[in-house]
């Protein structure tokens, strides 16, 4: 039987990228602000509804770099460990200290009644998670950051497109981050952003620092790095972009094709809820939650059955941050029992745009026998 993998990078005719790619040739020019790279920074701001936003190589050194440009150097951020390494990497990176808070159990996003107890008088940012694209709890998490005067930034990773009230979620917060990696959603191959809807002097060093912090050719207003998207990743963008709405239609069937047939197996809790009046979601991700007493199996057992009719499905996320080894200092002072009981149990399962619906019935078939 075919491999399934638990995502495949979307890839439109090959016709749509190499159309793009003779402009590239003409012109001679592959990086540093680009024709396409200001092609798809205009796109992306209508797309999202966003004024104000940056490009980066990935979305890692986007969201470091937002640290950075924010200057929480030295100070606590409370963040979850129900992520992936980047988030509490990017933290670390940037000279900051990460406090882990817990998950709620309803969307897997920031417990935000557990904020307060974790803030000091150290404490400089919120970075909470809209893990698999479900938006945190926006308004009482900007309500604690401005009264205690902390930054809010988002990894927004998972959550390209996903809308609440109408607008793209990435207007909340001081800024946030997408990922266009490969397996994200939206793909430049590998890329990422920044956005926010209020513009400050910390959003334009963000920008500065993206390329060495110069500002002409003799003078440099900041000690930054280079995290720059060239001209072939924003080439693959403006092709994806294109496509986005089908995209997630489809996404949106292979879910709904999934609920409906897993809706009668005991122990399996589905976790995509459908868009309503407040959410538009994007359904990137396929995340269930395996109750080893009514399912029969655990988590682990059911991922190598799967395995076995070659499904690669991914222990997303798992393990929680703090538990890799290189973060064995911090582990000590987590208390995240929410946050462990559901990486112990969660999986996601494959989805990607040309998944069939014969695939995903022999999916749900394995799962049921
Ligand atoms: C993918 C991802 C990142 C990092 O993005 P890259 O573009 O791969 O560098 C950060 N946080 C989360 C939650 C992610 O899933």
């Amino acid at each position: 039987m075919e491999r399934i993998n638990v995502t495949r990078p979307f890839l439109a005719e090959r016709e749509e990228y190499d159309a793009l790619l003779s402009g590239i040739w003409n012109r001679h020019w592959i990086t540093n602000n680009g024709v396409l790279h200001e092609e798809l920074d205009q796109a992306l701001k209508a797309y999202l509804g966003i004024d104000n936003l940056l490009l980066f190589t990935n979305g890692h050194l986007a969201l470091e770099t937002a640290l950075t440009g924010l200057d929480l150097t030295g100070g606590e951020i409370i963040t979850t460990p129900f992520t992936f390494i980047s988030t509490t990497n990017a933290i670390v990176r940037s000279g900051a200290k990460p406090v882990f808070c817990d998950i709620n159990e309803d969307n897997l996003t920031i417990d935000e009644t557990k904020i307060e107890s974790l803030i000091t008088d150290k404490t400089k940012a919120i970075v909470p998670v809209h893990v698999y694209g479900h938006p945190c709890h926006v308004e009482e998490i900007q309500r604690i950051a401005d009264k205690h005067h902390i930054k809010v930034v988002y990894d927004a990773a998972h959550a390209f497109g996903v809308r609440y009230n109408q607008e793209s979620i990435c207007a909340w917060g001081d800024v946030s981050m997408l990922s266009f990696h490969a397996t994200k959603l939206f793909h430049t191959i590998e890329g990422g952003a920044l956005l926010t809807k209020k513009d400050s002097g910390a959003f334009r060093k963000m920008g500065l620092l993206r390329n060495y912090g110069i500002i002409s050719e003799e003078e440099a207003e900041y000690i930054g790095g280079n995290a720059k998207m060239n001209e072939f990743q924003a080439a693959m963008g403006l092709v994806n972009l294109k496509h986005m709405n089908q995209l997630v239609a489809e996404r949106k069937s292979i879910t709904l094709a999934y609920r409906e047939r897993l809706s009668e197996i005991p122990g399996i809790k589905f976790y995509v809820p459908e868009s309503n009046g407040s959410v538009t979601y994007n359904y990137a991700y396929l995340p269930v939650l395996i109750n080893e007493c009514e399912y029969g199996l655990n988590r682990d057992q059911l991922y190598e059955k799967l395995k076995s009719h070659n499904i690669y499905a991914r222990k997303y996320f798992y393990p929680l941050t703090y538990d890799f080894a290189c973060y064995s200092d911090l582990k000590k002072s987590a208390d995240t029992p929410v946050a462990k009981k559901i990486s112990d149990r969660i999986l996601c399962l494959p989805i990607y745009n040309g998944l069939t619906f014969e695939q995903v019935s022999m999916i749900c078939d394995c799962l049921r026998y």
